[in-house]
């Protein structure tokens, strides 16, 4: 397994650099881009199953709100510190200016291993949290949601916490909620669904066939999973999945469906039958026509780049390429969907299911899914376009598309007082 993710908030900040000089940015602006407008840290105390008590470091990290309210996912990891979600809560802001949403740029997250907690300590640890950073969220101020390590009950946690302060339920506080509680049909899909649809386009644009091609995908969560089964439901072979224990691979193909159940019984990917077992290294540098990176950061650097094999990378994680690794692998001519274009979709519906519940309405699966279609197509064409015009790669495209409309927001709201 690779262990470099204490450099999340440095690849940021070079990609911001390299985009300053592109867009030749005013000096002001480029200030205010570079730093997070708030950073959260709350110390949570959390009463133990066996009555001890732990103290857990959690973090809410608000970017900008140039261009509407902040909006970010919460992350439970025990890699979680306040670089990462500073990190995080960039790319945030870029990515809805990609999608066109009107939201700005947060991320929250507690450093903690959610395998390692009851269900109990972790709804305490969870509620406890939200009382901490209550005064800092809201539906017009800024609207939590999963990532890495959370879920849809600890959103509905979030959800009711936050309400029963309030003394009214208040759905719109947070996104990626059960269907039951207010949540939008297709949320759960949505991040892999909107990587899928970068992958149609990307195939049309190079003329690939996809029926058949080996995709090779690194982490089976959320993303990772669902990324899994609607490439194989589109024709394409899975022929590598792993999570954080290790990963298989099948040269045949994998019935995504019957690895999820596996990993439901053992907890892991590792142990399926009628697949050979690999590191997430050996994973990473398989002779593949599609590596969808779906867990951490900094798993494509330039110590393996040169190793990589993989035509296209579609990054369904957020920053698992370094800036160096980028570089090396551009020269090599694989072609990147870049994290805050390719993982996008699931900012999309949140947007989608924060709008239903200001309206208290409820949205068909086919409604949902088109509206995504439409903007993730439309992103996907614009930053196309942007790298054409520009002749930059598309993760520099992705970047300064989404840079220069936050930088224009920021300069036409002025600066108060
Ligand atoms: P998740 O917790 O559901 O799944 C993460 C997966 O990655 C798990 O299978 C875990 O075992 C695996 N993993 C963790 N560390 C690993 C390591 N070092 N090596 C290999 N595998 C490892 O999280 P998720 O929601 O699927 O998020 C995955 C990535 O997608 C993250 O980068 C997240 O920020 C990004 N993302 C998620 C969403 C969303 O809607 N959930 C949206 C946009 C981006």
């Amino acid at each position: 397994m690779i262990e470099a993710k204490a450099d999340a908030l440095n690849s940021a900040i070079r990609q911001l650099d390299i985009v300053a000089e592109i867009l030749n940015l005013e000096s002001a602006i480029y200030e205010i881009l570079r730093y997070p407008k708030r950073s959260i840290k709350v110390s949570v105390p959390v009463k133990m199953d066996n009555c001890d008590t732990k103290v857990f470091m959690g973090f809410r990290v608000q970017h900008n709100d140039g261009r509407g309210l902040y909006k970010g996912g919460i992350r439970y990891h025990p890699g979680v510190n306040l670089q990462e979600v500073t990190a995080l809560a960039m790319w945030m802001t870029w990515k809805c200016a990609i999608v066109g949403i009107p939201y700005g740029g947060a991320k929250g997250g507690i450093c903690c291993d959610p395998h390692k907690l009851s269900l109990n300590e972790l709804e305490r640890l969870t509620r406890r949290y939200t009382s901490m950073i209550l005064h800092d969220i809201g539906p017009y101020k800024d609207v939590p949601a999963p990532d890495v390590g959370t879920d849809s009950q600890i959103m509905a946690w979030i959800m009711d916490t936050y309400s029963q302060i309030k003394g009214y339920m208040v759905p719109e506080v947070v996104t990626g909620k059960p269907i039951h509680l207010e949540g939008s049909e297709g949320r759960e899909e949505a991040t892999s669904r909107g990587v899928v649809y970068c992958i149609l386009e990307a195939a049309k644009k190079l003329d690939l066939k996809l029926r058949g091609v080996d995709v090779v995908i690194q982490g089976f969560g959320k993303v990772g999973w669902n990324a899994a089964k609607l490439l194989h439901m589109q024709g394409l072979k899975i022929v590598a999945v792993s999570d954080s224990r290790g990963g298989i691979f099948n040269g045949k193909g994998l019935n995504p469906v019957k690895v999820f159940e596996h990993k439901m019984k053992i907890g892991s990917v590792v142990g399926f039958d009628g697949a050979r077992e690999l590191t997430n290294q050996e994973l990473l540098e398989l002779d593949c026509d599609i590596l969808v990176p779906a867990a951490i950061e900094n798993q494509l650097t330039e110590t393996n780049a040169e190793n990589i094999r993989a035509k296209m990378v579609a990054e369904g994680a957020n920053g698992p390429t370094t800036p160096e690794a980028s570089e090396i692998l551009n020269e090599k001519g694989v072609f990147f969907i870049p994290d805050i274009l390719a993982n996008a979709g699931g900012v999309t519906v949140s947007y989608f299911e924060w709008v239903q519940n200001l309206h208290r309405e409820h949205w068909s699966i086919e409604e949902v899914n088109g509206k995504l279609k439409y903007r993730m197509t439309k992103a996907f064409r614009e930053i196309s376009e942007t790298a054409k015009k520009h002749e930059i790669d598309m993760r520099t495209a992705a970047l300064v598309f989404a840079i220069g409309k936050v930088a224009e927001a920021e300069k036409l709201r002025g600066l108060w007082p």
